[in-house]
């Protein structure tokens, strides 16, 4: 069987990865519109430092990209983010540890005592009758209050989503804190019962010794396939068996496909094969969001813990900074250390339009404001993502419902990637070897 994956990000790679491993036998054609794999996971060197293009790991407490690693035989390239590094700050008009327990938050300045009163109150809050779907803010004010939400969830949204806690479904963008309503009656009774239930750590921060292009080559080292990089695909279109595949000016036939590309990129591949298909993927909406990466050689800040989250409040220039190199020591040269500055996001949309040195001004800026870093950088990096990260707005799980059903009217294709069930790289894994488990069981 002749398989195409159009896509080499960890979504594409896993589903290919997997494919494989579930028959040997199948000929796999990959392409890659870029010139290199991995899709946002790309680690760039500047002068030694390591700055990521996108995200700088993946958290340990879901199995699947650990599975993943094991599987291919990469658990030597593993890397854990260190333990002096889990403190978190938020801003919000100046710099605070973020509580990360029961005894920091009631001493927390960052909500007045009947604020406290009202999270803590959730626990006797009922639950929600209907699983009807909401925006996280809809959610926090109901069952947190307020205050909670526009300081902690508006910082989380914009941290891990690049959005803006009024936008963002609860249910489609963080499945577990629904959950914990539904199946327990509520935040703190469900997290109570989870953690009787199991034992040890949450999750840890992982990732790669010298960054995630490091699985991204390892992968490609363990997956037989024709590599068609540099090609965007620009046309899928339906045969009497299979499909044909357009690039770069040639034709491949094949069995079945699988399409691992963002969902506008998606639309515009199956335009001719299915309009109403193509509409449905191009109204999944997208974050830009722009990642400064500043390294010094010789720093006089501790930087010590993982990074800040900023909310809208802050009036600074950025979502978030992570501290890379107390994070990954080795994303910077021997004792020199580099940040990762996050900005625009749903919050600023038009940041990610500006020109690297602007981006850079702007970033240091917020630091001088905030940490009180001044000190000039000694190597910069710029990477601007106008279409970042997919919105999961309200309505997302039903709308990705029903253009997955549309799809099925097109046996052998397949569609994956993080515009539809999670965008973290543990859910890109999950659903590459959830594709590759049907593709395998395909019977045309
Ligand atoms: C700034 C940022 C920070 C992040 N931080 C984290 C984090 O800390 N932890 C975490 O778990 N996740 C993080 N994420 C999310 C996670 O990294 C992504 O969701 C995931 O890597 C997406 O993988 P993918 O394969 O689905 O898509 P992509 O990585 O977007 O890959 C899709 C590929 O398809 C290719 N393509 C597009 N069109 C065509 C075409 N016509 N023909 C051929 N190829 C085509 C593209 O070039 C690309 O290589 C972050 C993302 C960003 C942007």
């Amino acid at each position: 069987m002749r398989v195409a994956i159009i896509g080499s990000g960890i979504s594409g790679l896993s589903t290919a990865f997997y494919l494989q491993k579930a028959d040997n036998d199948i000929e796999l054609l990959i392409y890659e519109a870029n010139a290199h794999l991995g899709g946002t996971m790309r680690t760039v060197n500047v002068d030694g430092f390591l700055f990521e293009e996108g995200g700088n790991g993946f958290l340990s407490n879901k199995p699947d990209m650990l599975q993943l690693v094991e599987d291919c035989g990469g658990s030597h390239l593993l890397m854990r983010s260190e333990d002096a590094a889990r403190r978190r700050f938020i801003y919000t008009d100046a710099m605070h540890p973020l509580p990360d327990g029961p005894g920091k938050f009631v001493a927390t300045p960052l909500l007045s005592l009947p604020q406290k009163l009202r999270v803590m109150g959730e626990l006797f809050m009922p639950a929600k009758r209907s699983d009807e779907d909401e925006t996280l803010q809809s959610f926090g004010y109901r069952r947190l209050g307020k205050a909670f939400t526009n300081v902690f969830l508006d910082a989380m949204t914009a941290g891990i989503y690049g959005t803006t806690a009024d936008r963002v479904s609860v249910q489609a963008a963080f499945p577990l804190v629904a959950r914990l309503e539904q199946e327990h009656g509520g935040l703190f009774k469900g997290m109570l019962a989870r953690r009787k239930k199991q034992a040890g750590p949450g999750g840890v921060l992982m990732s790669f010794q010298g960054g995630t292009s490091t699985i991204i080559d390892h992968l490609y080292q363990n997956i037989r396939a024709e590599w068609h990089l540099g090609k965007p695909v620009e046309q899928v279109t339906r045969r009497a068996q299979g499909y044909d595949i357009q690039a770069a000016g040639q034709t491949q036939r094949v069995d079945q496909v699988i399409i691992a590309v963002p969902a506008y990129a998606a639309a515009h591949l199956v335009a001719e094969l299915d309009r109403e298909l193509a509409e449905q993927l191009d109204r999944i909406i997208y974050s830009p969001i722009a990642v400064v990466g500043l390294g010094w050689n010789d720093l006089d800040h501790p930087l010590d813990g993982f990074g800040v989250l900023t909310t809208a409040s802050a009036r600074l220039p950025f979502l978030g900074v992570l501290w890379d190199s107390s994070i990954f020591p080795d994303r910077s040269p021997n004792g020199m250390k580099s940040v990762r500055v996050m900005l625009g996001g749903q919050r600023e949309p038009e940041r990610v339009n500006h020109d690297p040195e602007t981006l850079i001004r702007l970033s240091r800026e917020g630091l001088s404001s905030a940490l009180g870093i001044d000190a000039e950088p000694d190597a910069v990096f710029v990477k601007r993502w106008p279409k970042g990260l997919p919105g999961y707005p309200v309505g997302h799980i039903a709308a990705v419902d029903a253009l997955m059903a549309r799809a099925e009217h097109h046996p052998g294709l397949h569609l994956t990637g993080n515009a539809y069930r999670g965008i973290a790289m543990n859910d890109c894994v999950r659903n590459g070897r959830l594709t590759a488990e049907k593709v395998a069981a395909f019977k045309a």
